[in-house]
């Protein structure tokens, strides 16, 4: 999993500039739903964000996932076919 170097929040067009510190997914019945990653100051917004698009069908229902971002990359070094 190629994981990006951004926080992936958007507001007024524009890409928050921060690094990540966790990895959004969604736990749906068929697995997971990688949405993006996330900084500190965001995760709520984020959090917020999701409920509205689930709510209007744009993604997946399900539980909504948040994992370190040092803990998703170093799970992914031990792994061959991961791309990082
Ligand atoms: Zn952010």
């Amino acid at each position: 999993m190629l994981l990006p170097k951004q926080c992936s929040f958007k507001a007024n067009f524009q890409h928050c500039k921060l690094p990540p510190s966790e990895v959004i997914s969604i736990l749906t019945e068929n697995g997971e739903y990688m949405i993006g990653v996330i900084c500190d100051t965001h995760k709520n917004e984020i959090r917020q964000r999701i409920k509205t698009l689930q709510t209007r069908g744009s993604i997946p229902q399900g539980k909504i996932n948040f994992q370190d971002v040092t803990m998703v990359a170093t799970s992914c070094m031990k792994r061959d076919s991961c791309s990082m």
